[in-house]
C-alpha cells in the first residue's frame, strides 16, 4: 500500500508557479532533521475558478521534485472530491481527499443502522479509551445517533473508495476521509465512532480531517481557545489509537488539519501533543501561498505593485460574490477593509505589511487578509498578465513564499529554530 509519511504537509499552489518554492521549505526542514512529505493540493472549486486540471498539478510535482532532485515520496491530492467530482483526478492523484460533509445528517437505510448498532453496542456504557484519564459514556440512544447521522456518510465514502480503486487498483493511493466542511466539529466518542464505520466498510483510510471546536477561518489565525483545542485534539489522538487496533484501521492513520494555514495559536499545542505521543500529522495549506504571491508583487514594486492593488480594489466591489462560497470558513468585518482610495496611496511595504501575517504588526488586517484568500478569481480573470509579473518578479516572490512555509509554518509546528 502506498503509504504517507510520518509528517506530511498539503500545499496548494493555485497558479502552479511556486511548487518549486514550497519543495524548498520541505527540503530545508529535512536538513534540520524533520521529514516531511509534500503533498500537492487543489480542489475541484480551485480547479475551476482559475481553469486548471488536475493533471496540471502532477506535471508541475513531478517537474519540481525532478529538478530538485528530491528523492523522497510525494503526492498530488484530489482535494475534497465527492461520487461527482472525482472522475477527472483519478488519472494523475495519488491522494484522495474524500469529502463526507455533503452527506452527513442524511440517514442510512434501517437495515444498515440496526447492524451498525449490533457491532457497536459493546461499546456502549463505559467506554475506556487508554490515555484519556476521563472514561467516556455513551448511551446505546446516543451510538444510534451517531449511526443516524454519520452511517451515510460513511457508506458513500465507501463508494467512491471503491470507484477510485476499480480504476487505480488496490494500494495504489492514498485516502483521506474529511468531514471539516460542516457546521458542528465532532466529539472524540462521534470520531471513535465514525473510525469504526470506516473500517466496518474495509476504507484504508490514512489521514481522517474531522471538524475542530472554534473558527478555523481562511489565512489567518486559530478563534477559539487553544487550550481547550489541545485537549480536544489529544482525545482525538488517543481515540484514533484505539480504533485502529480495535477496527484494523492503517496504522499509520493520523490526524488531517483543514485550513490549517496561518493557525499559529495552535502550533505549539499540536507540536507538543504529537511528540507526547509519537504521532504523525498532515497539515493542509492552501491558500496561504497565493498570498504570498500577492505579497511579493507587492514588495517589487511598480506595476506589480500596481497590478495587486488593482485586484484588491476589484474585490472590494466584489466582497459578497467571492465570500459566498467560503462563508463558513472566512470572517471578515467589512468597515474594517481598507478603501480604495486609501489603498492606492500605499507604498509597496504598507501593502505587504497589511497582508503579510505577522501577529503584532500594527499594519497587519486580517480582514483585508481573508478577502484577498478569497480573491484569486480576480487574477484568474487576467491569467496572462499575471503569470508573467510571476515570472518577471519570481525571486522576490518565490522568497515570500519559502519563508511563510518554512518559517512562518514548519518552524513554529516542530519548533526548529
Ligand atoms: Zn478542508
Amino acid at each position: 500500500m502506498k503509504k504517507l509519511g510520518k509528517y506530511s504537509i498539503g500545499m496548494g499552489d493555485r497558479f502552479g508557479h511556486q511548487g518549486h518554492a514550497q519543495l524548498e521549505a520541505v527540503i530545508e526542514a529535512g536538513k534540520k532533521g524533520i521529514d516531511i512529505t509534500p503533498v500537492w493540493n487543489k480542489s475541484n472549486r480551485e480547479h475551476n475558478i482559475i481553469g486548471t486540471e488536475p493533471g496540471d498539478v502532477r506535471k508541475e510535482a513531478d517537474a519540481v521534485t525532478k529538478k530538485a532532485g528530491f528523492r523522497k515520496p510525494y503526492f498530488v491530492d484530489a482535494d475534497h472530491i465527492n461520487l461527482e467530482t472525482v472522475d477527472r483526478f483519478i488519472e494523475s492523484s495519488d491522494f484522495f481527499t474524500i469529502d463526507v460533509a455533503s452527506y452527513i445528517g442524511k440517514r442510512a437505510g434501517n437495515d444498515e443502522i440496526q447492524a451498525f448498532l449490533q457491532g457497536a453496542e459493546k461499546y456502549s456504557g463505559v467506554l475506556k479509551i487508554p490515555g484519556i484519564r476521563n472514561p467516556l459514556k455513551v448511551s446505546i440512544n446516543q451510538i444510534a445517533g451517531i449511526a443516524e447521522k454519520y452511517l451515510f456518510a460513511a457508506i458513500k465514502a465507501w463508494e467512491i473508495f471503491r470507484k477510485i480503486e476499480k480504476s487505480k487498483g488496490k494500494g495504489n493511493f492514498v485516502t483521506e476521509v474529511s468531514m471539516d466542511e460542516v457546521s458542528h466539529p465532532q466529539t472524540p466518542v462521534e470520531l471513535f465512532f465514525i473510525l469504526k464505520m470506516l473500517g466496518e466498510e474495509s476504507i484504508p483510510v490514512q489521514t481522517i480531517a474531522p471538524k475542530f471546536s472554534g473558527r478555523f477561518n481562511k489565512g489567518v489565525d486559530y478563534v477559539g481557545d487553544p487550550e481547550y483545542f489541545s485537549d480536544e485534539f489529544e482525545a482525538d489522538l488517543m481515540v484514533i489509537d484505539f480504533a485502529v487496533r480495535e477496527f484494523g484501521l492503517p496504522d499509520n492513520l493520523k490526524m488531517s488539519i483543514h485550513s490549517g494555514s496561518d493557525k499559529f495559536a495552535l502550533y505549539p499545542e499540536i507540536g507538543s501533543v504529537i511528540k507526547k505521543h509519537n504521532k504523525g500529522i498532515h497539515l493542509k495549506t492552501a491558500g496561504t501561498t497565493w498570498l504570498e504571491e500577492v505579497i511579493g508583487l507587492a514588495e517589487s514594486g511598480g506595476k506589480a505593485l500596481e497590478f495587486v492593488k488593482e485586484i484588491y480594489c476589484k474585490s472590494l466591489e466584489k466582497t459578497e460574490e467571492l465570500c459566498a462560497p467560503y462563508a463558513d470558513v472566512i470572517d471578515i468585518n467589512v468597515s474594517k477593509l481598507p478603501s480604495k482610495a486609501e489603498v492606492l496611496k500605499w507604498n509597496s511595504k504598507k501593502f505587504a505589511d497589511a497582508l503579510r501575517h505577522i501577529p503584532g504588526n500594527p499594519s497587519y488586517n486580517p480582514n483585508m487578509r481573508q478577502l484577498v484568500h478569497v480573491a484569486y478569481k480576480m487574477a484568474a480573470e487576467r491569467m496572462d498578465e499575471y503569470v508573467h509579473l510571476l515570472e518577471a518578479n519570481e525571486k522576490t516572490v518565490a522568497k515570500c513564499v519559502f519563508e511563510n512555509m518554512y518559517k512562518r509554518h514548519i518552524c513554529r509546528l516542530f519548533d526548529l529554530k
